[in-house]
Order: C-alpha cells, then sequence, then structure tokens
C-alpha cells in the first residue's frame, strides 16, 4: 500500500497557530477529511478534495480517510488544537483496530498541534506550571456521573484543570453543576480562568474569577475553563489584566 494518512492539529485558530509540519503535510494532501467547522479554516489548493462532515461522524469520517489512503492517496485528517486531544487521531486508531486487515499496513503518522489549554493557560501566564489534568465534560461519549468522579478526583488530588467543552446548547447546566461539585472540594477564592475563541482576534475573550463567583460567568461551546490550585496566584497589574501563575512547588 503507498498511500499516507496524516493526523494533524490545525491549532487553536489561525493559521499562525498551525505549526510549519502541519501546515507542509496539508498542502502536500490531496484528499482531506474533517468536520466541516475545522474545513472551513483550510483553504484547498487547486487538485485538493475538502471532505466535510458532521461532528457526529468521526468513525465514518476516519473509516472513508482509511479507505482514500487504501487506494493510494495522501490523505490527511484535520482537528483543530491537537488531533490527539478529544479529536480525531482515537478514531482513526479505532477504525483500524476494528476494521480492514490491509490497513495496519498503511503509513500512518499524527502531527502534533496547540491544544486549547496551553493556548488558553498562555493567555493568562503559566497557571499550568504544576500538575494538571485535562477532563471533557461532554457527557455524549460517558456518563456525567464519571465526569462527576473525575472532578472529585483531581480536586481532590489537587490537580489544576483544564474543563473542553464545558457547555453545549444541550448541555447549557452542566457547567454550573461542574463548579458546584469542585465547589465541595476547593476553597471559594480558587482561581477560575475563562477562555473564548483564544486565537481568533474577532472574538477571542479572557475572563479570571473564582470559584465563588464562576457560575456568573458566561461560556459557550468556544470556551475552555482553567481551574487552579491552592498554589495558583494572580499578579494584580495596573492594566486590570492579571499575571496567573501557579508556583512550581506544592504548597
Ligand atoms: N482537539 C481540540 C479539542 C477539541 S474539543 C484541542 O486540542 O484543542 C472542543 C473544545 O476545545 C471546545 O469546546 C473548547 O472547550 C476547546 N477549544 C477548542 N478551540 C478553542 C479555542 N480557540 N479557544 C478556547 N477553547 C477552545
Amino acid at each position: 500500500m503507498t498511500g499516507r494518512l496524516t493526523i494533524l492539529g490545525l491549532g487553536p485558530f489561525g493559521p499562525d497557530q498551525t505549526t510549519p509540519e502541519a501546515a507542509t503535510a496539508l498542502n502536500e494532501a490531496d484528499e482531506v477529511f474533517g468536520y466541516a467547522t475545522y474545513l472551513a479554516r483550510v483553504t484547498p489548493r487547486a487538485g485538493q478534495k475538502l471532505h466535510a462532515s458532521d461532528n457526529r461522524e468521526e468513525i465514518d469520517r476516519a473509516r472513508a480517510a482509511l479507505v482514500a489512503a487504501s487506494q493510494g492517496h495522501r490523505v490527511v485528517v484535520v482537528s483543530s488544537g491537537d488531533p490527539g486531544v478529544f479529536a480525531m487521531a482515537s478514531a482513526v486508531f479505532e477504525a483500524i483496530d476494528t476494521g480492514e486487515p490491509a490497513w495496519r499496513s498503511l503509513d500512518v503518522v499524527v502531527l502534533p498541534g496547540v491544544t486549547a489549554m496551553l493556548a488558553a493557560a498562555a493567555r493568562f501566564g503559566a497557571p499550568f506550571g504544576h500538575d494538571f489534568c485535562a477532563i471533557n465534560l461532554s457527557d455524549n461519549l460517558k456518563p456525567w456521573s464519571l465526569i462527576e468522579q473525575r472532578l472529585a478526583a483531581a480536586a481532590g488530588a489537587g490537580f489544576a484543570m483544564a474543563l473542553y467543552n464545558p457547555v453545549s446548547k444541550a448541555r447549557p447546566s452542566q457547567l454550573t453543576a461542574a463548579f458546584r461539585l469542585l465547589s465541595s472540594h476547593l476553597a471559594p477564592e480558587t482561581l477560575v480562568m475563562f477562555a473564548l475563541a483564544v486565537g481568533d482576534k474577532a472574538h477571542e475573550h479572557l475572563q479570571v474569577s473564582t470559584l465563588r463567583e464562576a457560575p456568573e460567568q458566561q461560556a459557550d461551546m468556544r470556551t475552555i475553563v482553567l481551574i487552579g490550585t491552592a498554589s495558583t496566584r494572580s499578579i494584580e497589574r495596573p492594566s486590570g489584566r492579571p499575571f496567573i501563575y501557579t508556583l512550581r512547588h506544592a504548597l
């Protein structure tokens, strides 16, 4: 089999946050697969075919990409951020694991991207200077009870957290429920950071709050929420925009 399948992340938003390695692979592809919203960020070059699909069709999209690669095409599957973080890389490997034996011989490469939590953390300063974890608040692929269990365990263990997919139209109140649960493990003055549309100059919005006041803040599907720890500090500044950092040593 001569086809190649590259799974890459475009970064959080604009082309300046896409790695040169990913941009080169994208340019070399003749077939590009992805969720329509992410494909909208790709300007196809002449002769390149884009295959947009719905967000809920991950495995079908992965199989279609594998079929195209096994026909000899240079195929790219795109995700936003990093392709291995709540994104397409796992779906492609699951499709290989459960699909055609010949797919195991394909040349499959994963290229990393800047994931939302790291792009957001950099905007605030260095909230992830000590141990941290990422939790997806969507209960599309796991029960809410498991999300609660993981939030409680992470808070109990003193991890800073990045909460991906904090809300959607179908799940308007889960972020508030998450804050309520975290409040039983963390101090009310724990710093909570909201980063909306990082990298999108027209819409980016950053807000620093506390666990006490967090439920009053706005968040949507393009927001990532970062939760600090007892070692997370705010450096107030004349501009009103503080630097947030977490001590390199645990208290
Ligand atoms: N693979 C992606 C994550 C996909 S899950 C990555 O590595 O970043 C989608 C969630 O990521 C969104 O609901 C939001 O919580 C977060 N996200 C993605 N892009 C973002 C951005 N530019 N700004 C803030 N959050 C973002």
